[in-house]
């Protein structure tokens, strides 16, 4: 196996004609778990040149492993911000944001987590939400952004419709606070009558003003609520960003639309790990008895989990309790009284897995493994 040495020497800047090595551009090459990741210094490289350096350590590595397992990661140290919009109330800027824009970390995040579905109404924004507070129960602090510019409904969840974002002396957008979590969404920006038409230009540079231009303080996890379909908007949403992985919500009668799109391969082509697969709505559960019942019965998220070859976080029951908790603004895992039931712990269960090291068991978990942490 090369060593990072080695691969430097390698691997070429075509616009400078100049070695990684004589740049200084990598910073590390190393096993993680099954993984080959390489991570390099990208200031100065444009989009379509990052593609082209991405092939040559295909190209030099391939032999040595397979190219699935390769993942080249990139950092900045250009991290200079956008400038924020407006000085009393907050604003958005239109337009995709810059072309071929380097993938920044949010500064203050520990982990930047997109949650998206192969289609809508399967629970995607009840999951992020519910998941969410299930974290910040085991003591960590979370952030929820709703960037579903469709169907932004994370301000009716939280109970915060009529929220009117505002921004501090710096001139960054505040996050609203609900149920512990810090949120923001375009729900707080557009009217629901506006038209969707209207929405389309505004994606990739909303984004990004969202990550970069909300004060979003120190938080272990961002959950990034993405529109359905994981087509190339949701891939150009999340590019900008160094997002740590994508959660994909499924319902059993929505598992072969994910399957037969096999959707979840676009992340992975542009090097976004998949944590796994939620399967919403897996059984049911009725409003006076604590008993689950299998009434899909079939496996089928699954199932389909081991096709994709990718992991089955587990199943959130059908329950009335979760849909009555969102429409009244108080989400089901803010509710005290849920503690018992056996969804609670299904999102419970989900949640720990997402933050390994609160776990009883001293073994890594999944982000452990993937990050070597
Ligand atoms: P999406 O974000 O995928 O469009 P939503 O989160 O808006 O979907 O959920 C669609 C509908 O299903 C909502 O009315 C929501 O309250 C309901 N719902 C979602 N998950 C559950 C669940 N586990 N039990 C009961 N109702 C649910």
């Amino acid at each position: 196996m090369m060593n990072l040495d080695q691969i430097a020497l390698k691997i070429i800047n075509r616009t400078t004609g100049k070695s990684f090595a004589d740049e200084g551009r990598l910073k590390s090459a190393q096993m993680v778990a099954d993984k080959f990741v390489v991570e390099y210094q990208r200031d100065g490289i444009e989009a379509a040149q990052k593609r082209e350096i991405e092939d040559q350590f295909v190209t030099l590595l391939k032999d040595q492993i397979d190219p699935d397992k390769i993942i080249v990661k990139t950092f900045s140290h250009n991290t200079t911000e956008a400038k924020p919009a407006a000085p009393a109330t907050a604003q958005l800027k239109t337009g995709h944001g810059p072309a071929g824009a380097t993938k920044k970390r949010v500064p203050g995040v520990k982990q930047v987590i997109a949650v998206a579905s192969g289609k809508g109404g399967v629970g995607k924004s009840t999951v992020s939400v519910n998941l969410a507070i299930s974290l910040t129960r085991l003591g960590l602090k979370v952030g929820v952004l709703d960037a579903d510019v469709y169907g932004p409904s994370i301000p009716m969840l939280l109970g915060k419709r009529e929220a009117k974002p505002r921004a501090d002396d710096n001139k960054k957008i505040l996050p609203e606070e609900s149920h512990g979590l810090k949120f923001m969404s375009f729900g707080l920006f557009i009217k629901e009558s506006d038209p969707v038409i209207w929405r389309g230009p505004m994606l990739g540079g909303v984004l990004n003003q969202f990550l970069f231009d909300v004060n979003w303080g120190e938080l272990d996890f961002l959950i990034i609520d993405l529109p359905p379909g994981t087509g190339d908007m949701q891939l150009s949403m999340v590019q900008a960003t160094e997002v740590d992985g994508v959660i994909v919500v499924t319902t059993p009668q929505d598992v072969a639309v994910l399957d037969a799109q096999k959707g979840l391969k676009m992340f992975e082509q542009v090097k976004i790990p998949i944590i796994g697969v939620i399967e919403n709505m897996a059984s049911f559960v009725c409003d006076n008895c604590d008993e689950v019942h299998d009434i899909f019965g079939s496996n089928g998220g699954k199932n389909m989990a081991e096709r994709l070859g990718v992991k089955y976080l587990g199943g959130i029951p059908l329950e009335k309790s979760v849909g009555r908790g969102s429409d009244q603004g108080t989400p089901y895992m803010a509710q005290n009284a849920n503690e018992t039931r056996p969804t609670w712990k299904a999102f419970y269960d989900i949640a720990k897995q997402l933050a390994p090291n609160l776990s009883e068991s001293s073994e890594k978990g999944f982000f452990g493994r993937l990050f070597n942490r």
